[in-house]
C-alpha cells in the first residue's frame, strides 16, 4: 500500500475538505488504489472501499487507531483502541468476493457508495428499502415478509462482510452494551486532516525563517524537516 508524500497529502486534505462524506470516501479510495479505474470506484461493494481505505491508514499512520463514540443510552464519550491488521484479517482479496447472491427469491448485488449516496437524504426506513430496491437485479423485494427480509439482510452482510464495521462496547457509565460502527473512511480523513494541520505549521515555520518556497519545504524528508524545526526553535 502507498505512503503518500507530503505534498500529495496535502493536496489530497485540499480536495477533500469541501466535499460529501461518501464523495470524500472515493476521493480517498482513488488514492488508496490508484490501479482501479477511477469511474469504477463509486460502483464497487463497498467493503472494497472500506479495505482499501484502512490499509492506505494502516500505511500511512500506522495498525493503531485511537477513537471515540458516544454511547446511544446516556451518552457518554468512550474511547477504545483498534488494531487495523484485526479489522482487516477477514478481508477477502478483491478476487476472491462473490459480487451477487440468491436469497428469499431475489438475486442481489452489494451496495456502493453511488448507492449510498442515492438514498442518502432519505429517511432511514425508507433508505433500506430503496437501498434493497437499487441492490435487487432480480425479483420483487418489495413482497418479503419480515422472515425473509432478515434472511435478505443476512445474505447481504455474508457477500459484502467488510462494508459493515461494526463491534460492541460496553458503556463505562450505565453499563449497557452499545453497537458501534465504525467508519473508515472517517478514521483516515481525521489523520489527513491532523498531519495537514501539522504539515502547514511546518512551511509557515520554516518559509518564515529560511525564506524556502512551500514546494522546496514539502520536497525534504520528515526527518529533515524536523531537523531544521529542532534549529529554528533553539536559535529563538
Ligand atoms: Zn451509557
Amino acid at each position: 500500500m502507498r505512503v503518500l508524500g507530503a505534498a500529495e497529502l496535502l493536496s489530497l486534505w485540499e480536495r477533500g475538505m469541501p466535499r460529501h462524506a461518501l464523495d470524500r470516501a472515493a476521493l480517498l479510495a482513488a488514492a488508496a488504489r490508484p490501479d482501479w479505474p477511477a469511474e469504477s470506484i463509486a460502483d464497487l461493494p463497498l467493503g472494497d472501499i472500506g479495505a482499501s481505505l484502512l490499509r492506505l491508514r494502516a500505511a500511512n499512520f500506522g495498525m493503531h487507531v485511537d477513537a471515540h463514540a458516544d454511547c446511544r443510552h446516556c451518552g457518554q464519550r468512550l474511547s477504545f483502541a483498534l488494531d487495523v491488521a484485526e479489522l482487516l484479517a477477514e478481508a477477502p482479496p478483491d478476487d476472491a468476493i462473490e459480487r451477487q447472491t440468491e436469497v428469499a427469491g431475489l438475486c442481489l448485488r452489494a451496495p456502493s457508495l453511488r448507492d449510498l449516496a442515492a438514498v442518502a437524504a432519505l429517511e432511514p426506513a425508507d433508505a433500506a428499502d430503496a437501498l434493497l430496491a437499487r441492490c435487487t437485479l432480480a425479483g420483487r423485494p418489495a413482497m418479503l415478509d419480515d422472515a425473509a427480509r432478515m434472511q435478505v439482510d443476512e445474505a447481504l452482510e455474508a457477500l459484502d462482510p467488510q462494508a459493515d464495521l461494526a463491534f460492541s462496547l460496553n458503556c463505562v457509565a450505565c453499563g449497557r452494551e452499545d453497537t458501534v460502527q465504525l467508519d473508515a473512511a472517517a478514521l483516515l480523513w481525521d489523520e489527513i486532516s491532523a498531519r495537514a494541520g501539522a504539515l502547514l505549521q511546518e512551511v509557515h515555520q520554516l518559509a518564515r525563517s529560511y525564506g524556502w518556497s512551500e514546494a522546496q519545504i514539502l520536497a525534504l524528508t520528515a526527518t529533515r524537516r524536523t531537523q531544521y524545526l529542532a534549529l529554528v526553535e533553539s536559535a529563538s
